[in-house]
């Protein structure tokens, strides 16, 4: 019967763990979202773990169709190439935070963790001159302390609705992949790099990225930052809803 109940409470405090740290909608573990308003005709593209060598051609791609977009970026990869990150607020593009060094932030202290956020947000500070609201955890997992850290740092989770794994496919792969499950409001996830690594080598993202960006085009989409997506959502009050303990808004 003990046995029974202990694996019994060992599930449900998994389960807990698995939903707060992985399940987009979940907001057990700070304020986030993954999708705009599901009215709208506007879809977000965003970039992963750059800036790298190859930001530069996917800037380029971007600048040929007049389309905004949000970079998560690693706080060493902007110290390592400020002036791509400089470049790329230039060209009027948003840039997020994705932590410092790519950890998994669940298996990692707080005081690691707000360490993580801060070095990044001083990196991109520094080549930018400007401070990031937005954050993207590495491999898309939270981890409690972020409930306190998002708010020390100002920060919300945007996740994503459709992700490319762009870091394994070819370009026809990811393109089929992301345009089939293109629906109002939806955040694209591609990355411009690879996690700290050197070179990364992004030549199928950038081969995807114009039929892609063509293919949204031509099903009467427009393209947003995700903070642009997140504004909308904030003044349209029926996407959120009062936390029970009356404090935060969450997405609903
Ligand atoms: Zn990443």
């Amino acid at each position: 019967m003990l046995g029974k109940l202990l694996l019994t409470t060992t599930g449900v405090v998994a389960s807990y763990i698995a939903y707060s740290a992985a399940c987009p909608i979940s907001q057990n573990w700070g304020r986030g979202f993954h999708r705009g308003p599901r009215g709208s005709r506007q879809i977000a593209l965003t970039f992963d773990d750059g800036p790298s060598e190859s930001t530069l051609d996917i800037l380029a791609v971007l600048e040929l169709y007049g389309i905004s977009a949000t970079f998560f970026c690693c706080g060493a990869n902007v110290d390592r190439l400020p002036e791509i990150s400089k470049a790329t607020v230039v060209a009027g593009h948003e840039i997020g935070n994705h932590s410092y060094s790519h950890p998994p932030l669940l298996m990692h202290s707080k005081d690691y963790v707000r360490q993580e956020l801060q070095k990044t947000q001083l990196a991109i500070q520094n080549a930018t001159g400007k401070q990031p609201h937005l954050f993207r955890p590495p491999y898309g997992l939270r981890t409690p302390s972020l409930t306190d850290i998002q708010s020390e740092l100002d920060l919300t989770v945007v996740l994503w609705s459709v992700i490319g794994q762009d870091w394994h496919f070819s370009k026809k792969r990811i393109v089929q992949r992301v345009t089939r499950r293109i629906e109002p409001g939806g955040i694209i996830c591609l990355h411009d790099g690879d996690t700290t690594n050197l070179h990364a080598d992004r030549r199928e993202t950038i081969q995807a990225l114009p039929e892609i960006i063509e293919t949204i085009l031509e099903m009467g989409y427009s393209f947003v930052t995700a903070g642009e997506m997140l504004q909308q959502l904030e003044t349209k009050t029926d996407n959120w809803r009062v936390h029970k303990r009356g404090k935060q808004k969450i997405l609903r």
